[in-house]
């Protein structure tokens, strides 16, 4: 296999993961009440505005840690299937695994495990309630800091995305594809399960499921939607878009998201996948403490701000209700 020096990699790690969920309330209090990641970005869907886009991250709402979602109320479930990202890896601290089997068993959700990949992690696996699969991985050494609202302990705060997973009828096709237009590495393969990065740790995690007899997955609800590649900035990211054009993917042109910029294209197990800019980031259009507080809207919908408002279920959060220990009192 090809080594790649880091400086000449053009695709840094993970950006985002989007999905499809159902009710929008529904879906605030299962990630940022129960996971407790921090809502950084209530704004809705560029290219359905009727429909919410709800961005969960740490404080800054960095890349490597946003998991977003498409709330459609009444949306047909999708079925977990191959050609799809499956599996939404989050990392918490190694140590913290037993706060979290606890955690969820008081909400009434039902986890597997834990058990142990590829030596060094431990995982458990749950839904949410559109039957996302989701994953905590624990592991020494992810540095990054989770966000608090206060009713997680900051030890025990999700960190960000540890790893995606792709289940792939053809998974040769996929790996090939990785390493040879996404500059990924192959960094340990175990029962059927290949491990990609760019580089290497929490993060940057691309693990591709072998299931040759598996059955097509199907989109809806509890099904992700796109997965996206994080990008230093515009310069890379035509760089990557013109690697990808002339060995013959079709690719979108670059398209303004607002927080970053983004391009398009399908892997060839039919997952879609996306590189977007790290830059501007969640900050351009409210401040750091206020993120996700107000609905946001990009420059070119304000004029039709009341309409959007008038479509869209009210959604609210309070922490609170998702204390470790039930709150009693009111105040
Ligand atoms: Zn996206």
């Amino acid at each position: 296999m090809k080594t790649n020096d880091n400086s000449s990699k053009k695709i840094l790690g993970l950006h985002h993961v989007t999905a499809l969920s159902s009710d929008a309330q529904e879906n605030v209090d299962f990630y940022a009440g129960i996971l407790g990641m921090r809502m950084v970005k209530k704004t809705i869907n560029f290219d359905a505005p009727e429909v919410y886009h709800l961005y969960y991250g740490d404080r800054e709402g960095s890349p490597g840690t946003l998991m977003t979602f498409f709330p459609y109320p009444g949306i047909y479930k999708g079925r977990k299937g191959t050609g799809q990202m499956t599996v939404t890896s989050f990392s918490i601290a190694e140590g913290s695994m037993g706060y979290w089997t606890e955690r969820l068993k008081r909400f009434g959700i039902d986890h597997t495990g834990p058990r142990q990949r590829f030596g060094s992690e431990e995982l458990i696996y749950f839904e949410d309630g559109d039957g996302l699969g989701l994953e905590l991985v624990a592991t020494a050494g992810d540095r990054r800091e989770g966000y608090t609202y206060g009713h997680i302990p900051e030890k025990h705060t999700i960190k960000g995305f540890y790893s995606v997973t792709l289940n792939q009828l053809r998974h040769e096709r996929t790996a090939q594809f990785l390493t040879g237009k996404m500059d990924h590495l192959l960094l340990a393969e175990e029962n059927g399960r290949m491990r990609f990065s760019p580089s290497n740790g929490a993060g940057t995690l691309v693990d591709v499921l072998a299931m040759p007899d598996g059955q097509m997955g199907r989109g809806g609800s509890g099904t992700v939607h796109h997965v996206a590649f994080a990008t230093a900035g515009d310069d890379t990211q035509l760089e990557v878009r013109e690697r990808l054009d002339s060995s013959g993917v079709h690719v979108t042109p670059v398209v303004d998201r607002q927080y970053f910029k983004s391009i398009y294209f399908r892997e060839p197990g039919g997952v879609l996948f996306e590189v977007a800019t790290n830059p501007p980031g969640m900050a351009i259009d409210e401040d750091i403490e206020k993120l996700g507080e107000e609905l946001k809207l990009p420059p070119w919908q304000e004029n039709n701000r009341e309409i959007i408002e008038s479509n869209l279920q009210t959604i609210k959060f309070d922490s609170k209700k998702f204390a470790d220990k039930l709150c009693t009192t009111t105040t």
